[in-house]
């Protein structure tokens, strides 16, 4: 028994010295968020097609690693070392401009991105199609889950419930692949929404706050930057680094 618990120890403090020993080289990882990007945007959330190019450029020649979903969440758990400089590329709401404008871009760099689909909009006007989707998952487009209607995560268990679960259950059954992570709706949730997540077995939850993840970050709070309308490559490059 003496040695068992001696061994348990052993292991335990073997464990949590490595667990401090890589959250101290975790870096801070900037995700970034996109919406609709197109060649005339309006209002604050659309996006420019050239400012984009120009940001993927710039990630580029500064040496920046865009993630996949698990190497973002290998690199914040500890599991893998960071590459040079990661960024997390995010775009929600699954519509088509992220297959005719920004997907060949990405392409053009080999840069990882995450799309967060909305079901119900799939295969309706200026939406996602099903194969698209399909084509984009088997193309290192990570595609996961901002629930089936673009509903704000903020009402009872069930509601959130059937949200999530049942836009996981369709991406699943469209990409073959499990989503894993929510990005919640005009960034609102609660603490039934991170119940819900935790529940479902969903690695993360992400938000609209600005700021950095790390380490330390809540999984089901990680915090994303918004890119707006008009953001000059200096902004960019300050948001990568600040957060805001
Ligand atoms: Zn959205």
């Amino acid at each position: 028994m003496k040695k068992l618990v001696t061994l348990v120890l052993f292991l335990f403090i073997l464990t949590s010295t490595n667990v401090v020993a890589f959250a101290n080289s975790t870096p801070k990882i900037p995700v970034l968020l996109y919406h609709v990007v197109t060649q005339n945007p309006s209002g604050t959330y659309q996006f420019s097609l050239t400012d984009f190019k120009n940001d993927m450029a710039y990630l580029k020649k500064n040496g920046y690693t865009p993630l996949s979903l698990n190497q973002y969440y290998n690199i914040l758990n500890g599991t893998v070392t960071a590459p040079s400089r990661p960024v997390l590329l995010t775009f929600d709401d699954s519509t088509s401009d992220f297959y005719t404008n920004v997907y060949p871009v990405l392409k053009q760099y080999n840069f990882k991105a995450t799309q967060f689909a909305v079901t119900d909009w799939l295969d309706t006007n200026g939406h996602l199609t099903r194969a698209q989707l399909q084509m984009l998952s088997a193309n290192g487009i990570d595609i996961a889950n901002h629930t089936i209607k673009h509903q704000p995560l903020t009402s009872d268990w069930n509601t959130q419930y059937s949200a999530i679960n049942n836009a996981n259950i369709k991406l699943k059954s469209i990409t073959n692949n499990a989503a894993n992570s929510v990005a919640y709706p005009y960034g609102n949730y609660n603490s039934t929404t991170m119940s819900v997540l935790k529940n479902l077995g969903c690695q993360g939850g992400f938000t609209v706050s600005g700021g950095l993840s790390s380490s330390n970050s809540n999984k089901y709070e990680l915090p994303r930057i918004i890119m707006a309308n008009g953001d000059s490559v200096s902004v960019f490059a300050r948001k990568l680094t600040t957060g805001y």
